[in-house]
Parts: C-alpha cells; sequence; structure tokens
C-alpha cells in the first residue's frame, strides 16, 4: 500500500493528515493509500494559548479523531530523513529504532524557542514556547507565594517585547496578583533589544499597546539586550541590572532542525521554501507546511508567518496536494491574502488588525471577545469525522 506520511501533530501536520485523508476519500481511494501521521503524542498543543494561566490543560487529544478518519498514528518522534530513499528512522515509544518508508512526506515538524548562547539562559530562564515548558512558569509562578515578599519575587522580566513577549507581559499582572495578593505590588518589566515595542507588529497598533502598558503599569526597556541571567536577575549589555526571580525568555524561534535533513533553500529561521502548491522544488515527494515551511501567500509578495493561522491552510493545502500529486491529478496553488493579527493585552482587552499594513480593526472588550474566541473555539480540533472533512477542505478559508 501507498502511503503519504505527516510529521508533527501540530496545527500544520494535524489539518495535513485531516485533507489527505479526505481527497482519498473523494477520489474513492482511501483504501489502496495509507496516511499516517507520526509525532510524540496524539495530542494537539495549543501553544497559542501557553501564556495564560494553567497551560498544563492546554492541549486536545487526536486518537479518537485519527480513528474516525482513518488516519494511522504512530508514536514516535523522527531522526533521519533520507529523501533519497524516501524513508526516515524514528524511536518510538519503546525507545526502539525503526525505519518507515514514504510515497508522499509531508514535513509539519513545526517550530521551537531560539536560545542563543547568553551565560545562564539555559538554566535560569523560563518559556512559553512548549507545554512542558508553559507548565514549569506556572508552577514556579505558583511557588513564590512561599518566598518572603520582595523586589526580587514581586518582579517578573520578560526577554523580548514581540508578539509572544507582549502577549504574556500583558496576562502577568493579574495572574501575579492571583498567586501573591491582589495588595501586592508586582513588577513586570519587558527587555526589548529593538528600538521599539513589538518591532514586528509595524506602527499600526504600537499606540494601543503602548496605552495597555501604561494601563497596566508594565515598564520597558529599549535598544536594551539581555547579556546574561542568573538565579537572581538579569543583566544587559547597557549594564543595568535588574533584579528578579523569573526571567521568561521569548526572544526568537527556529523551524525545526529536522528542516535541514531536506536538501532545499532555507530562509534564516530554517524554514524550508516551498512553491505555491506547498511542495519542496528540490525534492518534488516532499511537502512542507506550517512553522516549518516558508510560502507565498498572495501574488503581491507576501509570505506565511509562523502563526496558526498559517499553519492551519497551508496544512490543508499541503495534504490535499499530496493526495492529488500521489492520484496524478492537478494540484490546487494555496492562497491566503487574507491577513489578520489578534494581539492579547490581558486586562486591557486585545488589538486586532486587518491587512499586511496592520490597520487597527478592533480593541479592548470587543477586541478581547474576538481573542477568546480564536483561542477557545477556532483553533480546537474538530471532534468528529463529518465535521473534520467539511473542515479538511483547502478551499474552505480559515473564518477570521
Ligand atoms: C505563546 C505563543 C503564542 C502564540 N500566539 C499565536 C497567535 O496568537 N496567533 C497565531 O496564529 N499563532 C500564534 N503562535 C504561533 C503558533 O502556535 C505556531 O505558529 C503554530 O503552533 C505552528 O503550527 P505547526 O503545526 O507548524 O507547528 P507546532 O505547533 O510547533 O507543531 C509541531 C508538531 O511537530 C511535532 N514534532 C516536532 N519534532 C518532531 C519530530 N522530530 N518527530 C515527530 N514529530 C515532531 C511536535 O510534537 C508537534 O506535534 C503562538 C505561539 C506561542 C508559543
Amino acid at each position: 500500500m501507498q502511503r503519504i506520511l505527516v510529521i508533527g501533530a501540530g496545527f500544520a501536520g494535524l489539518w495535513s493528515a485531516l485533507a489527505a485523508a479526505r481527497r482519498l476519500e473523494l477520489e474513492g481511494k482511501n483504501g489502496l493509500i495509507e496516511v499516517t501521521l507520526i509525532a510524540p503524542d496524539p495530542i494537539l498543543t495549543l501553544r497559542p494559548r501557553l501564556y495564560e494561566a494553567a497551560p498544563g490543560s492546554m492541549s486536545a487529544p487526536l486518537e479518537k479523531l485519527f480513528e474516525e478518519t482513518g488516519i494511522r498514528y504512530i508514536q514516535g518522534s523522527v531522526e533521519t530523513i533520507r529523501t533519497e530513499h524516501d524513508e526516515l528512522d524514528y524511536i518510538d515509544a519503546n525507545v526502539s529504532r525503526r525505519t518507515l518508508s514514504y510515497d508522499r512526506l509531508i514535513m509539519a515538524a513545526g517550530s521551537k524557542l531560539f536560545r542563543p548562547d547568553i551565560p545562564g539562559l539555559r538554566e535560569h530562564a523560563f518559556s512559553v514556547d512548549q507545554l512542558d515548558e508553559a507548565a514549569a512558569l506556572e508552577v514556579h509562578l505558583q511557588s513564590l507565594v512561599l518566598q518572603p515578599s520582595s523586589l526580587k519575587r514581586n518582579t517578573v522580566v520578560v526577554a523580548g517585547g514581540g508578539f509572544t513577549g507582549l502577549e504574556i507581559a500583558t496576562e502577568l499582572p493579574t495572574r501575579l496578583k492571583g498567586i501573591l495578593g491582589t495588595n501586592t505590588e508586582v513588577k513586570v518589566i519587558i527587555v526589548e533589544r529593538a528600538d521599539a515595542i513589538g518591532p514586528d507588529l509595524g506602527s499600526g497598533p504600537r499606540p494601543k499597546i503602548d496605552e495597555a502598558l501604561t494601563q497596566l503599569g508594565i515598564e520597558y526597556r529599549l535598544g536594551s539586550a539581555v547579556s546574561s541571567i542568573e538565579a537572581g536577575g538579569l543583566t544587559t549589555a547597557n549594564g543595568e541590572h535588574l533584579e528578579t526571580s523569573t526571567v521568561i525568555w521569548t526572544a526568537g524561534v527556529r523551524a525545526s532542525e529536522l528542516t535541514s535533513q531536506i536538501s532545499a533553500e532555507r530562509d534564516p529561521l530554517g524554514r524550508l521554501r516551498v512553491d505555491q502548491n506547498l511542495r519542496v522544488a528540490s525534492s518534488p515527494k516532499v511537502f512542507a507546511a506550517g512553522d516549518a515551511a516558508v510560502a507565498p501567500t498572495d501574488d503581491q509578495g507576501n509570505h506565511t508567518l509562523m502563526s496558526c493561522q498559517h499553519a492551519i491552510p497551508s496544512g490543508k493545502s499541503a495534504g490535499d496536494n499530496a493526495a492529488a500529486d500521489l492520484l496524478g491529478l492537478l494540484p490546487t496553488p494555496y492562497s491566503q491574502p487574507q491577513y489578520v493579527t489578534c494581539l492579547d493585552l490581558g486586562s486591557a482587552g486585545a488589538v486586532v488588525t486587518q491587512g499586511w499594513d496592520r490597520n487597527i480593526w478592533m480593541t479592548g472588550a470587543e477586541g478581547k471577545a474576538f481573542k477568546v474566541m480564536i483561542n477557545g473555539t477556532l483553533i480546537y480540533p474538530p471532534t468528529d469525522r463529518d465535521t473534520a472533512f467539511a473542515a479538511a477542505n483547502p478551499q474552505q478559508a480559515l473564518s477570521l
């Protein structure tokens, strides 16, 4: 039997597998070609929610959905990909090395937080990038109440003032007061290397972000790179020392290391360059989607970003096109001209922008309701086969 093999059970991997299974069923070929998904755990980690309280619960089970949609799930972690032989090696649940062949491969192994070689960063900094990391931060925050009150205990420094840094920083005042007591004076400081807050978000939403930071009493330092982190604080390249028991590192993400095993052009974030059909030009049996890929989103020169907004639709297109390719059918180009950002600002609401110029669309409570809908509903996986196959149609736009 032929096999479409998907690496990863994130947003891109899940929707690739569902779209491939849907397409095979539509063409009456689901008994002839197997869709297999390999990932360490049969869960979808809701990464966009990991800055929120109770991050340990931010995942959704997938086994039942895989069974209902005929997707074979293999528990394992891929170690080596040999595109010249159309096969890969993985470590299974019993820590044994196994080999699996494929007829089409979909690389959807996502991304991870990038930790540069800064003294003390690996030992002392927390993060909200992966489920276990966000859970460890939560345990640490809860344990602060056991320490006597001090400036060091009551201060959290967020390294990086980009999208993730802003979401965790603006969430923290309420979260910390919930743990340390409403009368405790908590301090949240963002340390950002660039000269502007939210450097990649552009100038559109900046006034609203500034307003929210002021309202929440969050301080920030611009043009200020972290040079070392110790157990009780952090020092910047400008020589400033900030006393804190909690540093949260948010600055920078890189595509999965697995992308380097596929001979193809990669961007500075390590993402595989794919064409409008999500195919890797130099490895025609390999498709890629989500954070592991960079694809054109329109004919205006825009490209996918590391976001769910792009991972879900690009995953659907990759899965559909991989199945079509194997069946000798024409691909349907991926196109996603609509672009929206929705930045949570904690108790100050949220700011939603439209278009690549990021023009403000919604703010405050209205923006927050939109964010709650995305985080609480839109990004969750479907629970039954019919809904899953209807939603896996790549022509169905992500309804933002
Ligand atoms: C705190 C935070 C807030 C965010 N907020 C937003 C937001 O507001 N809006 C938005 O659109 N995006 C947001 N994002 C980004 C978004 O979460 C990612 O873009 C998205 O998760 C990418 O999906 P993916 O499927 O490509 O990769 P991932 O979600 O990274 O999934 C990768 C999958 O591959 C698996 N895998 C990895 N290595 C291997 C291997 N060797 N073998 C087998 N399987 C492997 C993993 O276990 C996982 O199942 C946020 C991210 C974070 C961390």
